[in-house]
């Protein structure tokens, strides 16, 4: 979607404060050697692959001072888009899909309403500044689902962005509630992509079982929520509901794709705590083009266990920028054993490129 030469306008202009250097440096990429390091051009055999990364974060300030929300870490800012261009080159991603994680999702309608329009509308303009590095996911107000609604199509039909972002629970509220069927109906019939980052299990935050070293609600609370949403939306039968609703549920999926088949298993062990059971096996919904997952896993054996559960077409490179999850990101795609070419390009850019519509 064509975003008009107003907004480019104003976009150069939002980011001009940051000077001519870094300006450029969105625009195009610096030539080796001219101070910010060489470009790494991603190559598997012989073909320049385009990198596009679906999981990195940003914030717009303007949104966020909407309901005073705090700006947490430097490197999801604008203002450092240098650096942000600097390490994109140094790793070797050409695009990132930008998102941010919900922080609105406990505030009244006017307000989110506002935070909203001001959130999409800073990340169109973001994207059209430097439109061969950066697409962004839409943000909604999805405690409002009406709202929300609204919100998702004037963001995919009217400000070019690609998919939409969610969070892991709205409010201690499950996705698969069925409050918010209209906004995954609308998904479906817009045929965008749904990128689904946790935030965290704050229901066990009062019992401090997650206190101490580790900051396990992170280490573990975010793998751990994202596979309660996903079993839920199993479960309950939204993947049934919304056949065409295409997820991709960040951290490789939590733990879910670890150890799915025991939500298989359940059925036959405890048959009466299933229903209505689920049009599927529950290990088939993660290969049947419905749920996606990225690769911020840790070792290439845990890659090649998640291909073997969701399949390679299923799988999207994700570096979870700012945060240095893992520096090499395409080395963890090259180092995944017994990959063919096309299997490595497919992962690398090659399926984010097809469901964000980003030309190769
Ligand atoms: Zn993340």
């Amino acid at each position: 979607m064509a975003v008009g030469g107003e907004l480019l306008t104003s976009a150069l202009a939002g980011i001009a404060f940051i000077g001519c250097a870094m300006t450029n440096a969105a625009a195009a990429p610096p030539a080796p050697g001219a101070g910010q390091g060489r470009r790494r051009e991603v190559v598997v055999n012989g073909k320049r692959v385009k990198t596009v990364d679906i999981h990195a974060h940003c914030i717009v300030p303007e949104a966020a001072a909407v309901i005073n929300h705090p700006l947490e870490a430097p490197g999801l800012l604008w203002s450092n888009l240098s650096d942000r261009i600097a390490e994109m080159d140094a790793e070797g991603i050409d695009v990132e899909a930008l998102s941010i994680n919900p922080y609105w999702y406990r505030a009244e309608r006017d307000a989110a309403a506002e935070l909203i329009k001001v959130q999409n509308e800073k990340l169109a303009e973001f994207c059209a500044g430097a439109p061969d590095r950066f697409v962004a996911f839409a943000t909604v107000a999805l405690q409002h689902p009406d709202l929300a609604v609204e919100q998702l199509e004037h963001a995919i039909k009217r400000l070019g962005l690609r998919g939409l972002s969610v969070g892991g629970s709205v409010a201690g509220q499950e996705l698969a509630d069925p409050k918010f069927h209209p906004v995954w109906a609308k998904a479906e019939e817009l045929g965008i992509l749904i990128f689904l980052h946790p935030l965290g299990t704050r229901e066990l935050e009062p019992s401090g079982r997650l206190k101490g070293s580790g900051l396990l609600t992170n280490t573990i609370g975010n793998p751990l929520e994202t596979t309660i949403a996903l079993s839920h939306l199993i479960f309950e039968g939204t993947l049934d509901r919304f056949p065409g609703l295409k997820i991709c549920a960040a951290h490789g999926g939590g733990y879910l794709p670890s150890y799915a088949n025991r939500s298989d298993a359940v059925i036959t062990t405890f048959p009466n705590r299933v229903g209505p059971l689920p049009k599927k096996k529950p290990t088939q919904y993660l290969k049947d083009g419905q749920l996606y997952f990225d690769t911020i896993m840790f070792t290439a054996e845990a890659m090649r266990h998640l291909i073997a559960e969701a399949g390679i077409g299923q799988i999207m490179i994700g570096t979870d920028y700012p945060f240095p999850w893992n520096r090499v990101p395409v080395d963890h795609i090259m180092s995944i054993p017994g990959l063919s070419d096309d299997e490595r390009i497919a992962i690398l850019g090659g399926t984010a490129a097809k469901l964000l519509g980003i030309e190769v």
